[in-house]
């Protein structure tokens, strides 16, 4: 493996660098847009580099039996695809990935939707998908000699990036919003030893802070704007095609914060259709919290053309994002594959969260965004019966479990934002009551909660 296997190449102006060649913030300096990481030798069709679909199809699944550390990464299992490293000995794994791909017969029934899957990436080392791009971009970041890497955070990428740099040896910097991240999250970062700050300031202050300080110090950025986190990103779509014995699903839904993972799901499944592997692109939608929608904004007013920063409201605080890093990427992901880009309330998602909950999945409030959304395309009749939907959810249940328990409480919705769902609510809650220490108590009370 050389470095020659892979370049870099803007996503505004196209023009294209070595890997190393990149600035600290990952910008171009021709135009500011972000780049993507591109293998030129799969352009020429017969050249000797390009991948060849049955032998990777076969290789990849007679790794899922190997006992090599590599090979049991669901993210490294499929390294031809993302030859990044001069040397797959610098990479550094948890052994991420291999997330499982549940059936969900009740909501499909409820919908009235054929098949309708969950590809949980809360079942992540660090229980959130940030690790499957974590594991790349530190493994780059190692190999090219950095001691300290840093992030800016909402919390799920300062708890993978924490967890990675300290199985590297390498120190690691987290500035978060002040208040406003998961207590869950937070503790992980403290228990991977990061040095974290709080910032009086939003996850888009914490960003443009943290730009500058990379620029001055030789500190490794792992936001998402760093191009190697979404080739580790891309291979969850790898992963579902496989289970679907490469005949992908109909439609895909992710949820929307910095659209790094709408991004590199999408070229995840671009990359292959074109190598061959599989015969079609799936649609691929994303969703986000009515408070923080700027991409939402952006196609209703420009069909995905420009973007209006905004100031991000929302108690799904994994995709609470005012400026969304990989914006145009993800509007081209969004427009290649036919998708749509749609926002939820705040009940929607709460009610969503709880109804993955009462199927026995937990996640996170910004992972619900998915069901919600998917609720509102069916009503809409975007999406047929027949269809097979996969929702990806992004983060496990107890990375903010106070959410959780203020929606059972009761006290999480605003009488506002609650109104017209009353009754679903209702439904809906398990509050933990308090009885005598009696069986006759107990069995009362599970009388008086069967609804
Ligand atoms: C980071 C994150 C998101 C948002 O992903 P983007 O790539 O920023 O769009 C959604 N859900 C969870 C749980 C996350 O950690």
């Amino acid at each position: 493996m050389n470095d020659n296997l892979h370049q870099l190449r803007c996503f505004g102006c196209g023009s294209r660098i070595a890997g190393a060649e990149a600035q600290p913030d990952f910008r171009c300096t021709q135009c500011g847009e972000l780049f993507e990481v591109e293998y030129p030798g799969w352009v020429q069709r017969r050249g000797p580099d390009r991948p060849n679909p049955a032998a990777l199809k076969w290789l990849w699944r007679e790794r899922r039996c190997s006992s090599e550390t590599l090979d049991q990464s669901g993210v490294w299992r499929y390294r031809e695809l993302l030859p990044i490293l001069n040397s797959f000995g610098n990479a550094v794994t948890l052994r991420e990935g291999n997330t499982p791909l549940y059936h969900l017969p009740r909501t499909a029934k409820a919908l009235g939707v054929d098949q309708i899957f969950a590809k949980h990436q809360g079942m992540n080392p660090t229980a959130s998908f940030k690790d499957t791009g974590m594991t790349a971009a530190l493994s780059v970041a190692r190999e090219r000699g950095f001691e300290w890497v840093a992030c800016a955070s909402t919390g799920n990428t300062s708890a993978a990036m924490a967890a990675y740099a300290a199985r590297a040896g390498l120190r690691s910097l987290v500035l978060i919003p002040e208040g406003k991240i998961a207590w869950g999250k937070l503790s992980q970062a403290m228990d991977y030893g990061a040095v974290t700050c709080q910032l009086k300031t939003d996850f888009d202050g914490c960003l443009a802070v943290l730009t500058e300080v990379v620029r001055s110090a030789p500190i490794y950025l792992l936001n998402s704007v760093n191009p190697y986190r979404l080739e580790g990103q891309k291979t969850p779509a790898f992963e579902i095609a496989e289970a679907f014995d490469w005949n992908v699903p109909d439609h895909i839904i992710v949820p929307g914060g910095n659209l790094g993972n709408s991004s590199a799901l999408g070229k995840g499944f671009r990359e292959l259709h074109e190598l061959g592997l599989v015969a079609r692109m799936p649609r691929i939608s994303v969703v986000q919290a009515a408070g923080a929608n700027p991409p939402v904004r952006s196609f209703a007013a420009s069909n995905g053309a420009s973007l209006e920063a905004l100031e991000a409201h929302t108690r799904a605080t994994a995709i609470r994002i005012g400026n969304p890093a990989s914006w145009r990427k993800a509007a081209r992901v969004i427009q290649d594959t036919h998708g749509w880009c749609i926002d939820v309330t705040e009940a929607e998602i709460a009610i969503a969260k709880a109804e993955l909950g009462a199927e026995g999945l937990g996640c996170e409030p910004a992972s619900a965004v998915t069901l919600a959304g998917l609720k509102k395309l069916r009503a809409k009749n975007l999406i047929s019966s027949s269809d097979t939907v996969v929702l990806v959810l992004t983060g496990h249940t107890l990375k903010d479990a106070d959410y959780t328990i203020d929606f059972h409480r009761g006290t999480l919705l605003t009488q506002e934002e609650a109104a017209g769902h009353e009754k679903e609510i209702t439904a809906l809650r398990r509050n933990a009551v308090v009885v005598d220490a009696a069986p006759a108590a107990v069995l009362a009370a599970m009388k008086d909660m069967s609804i």
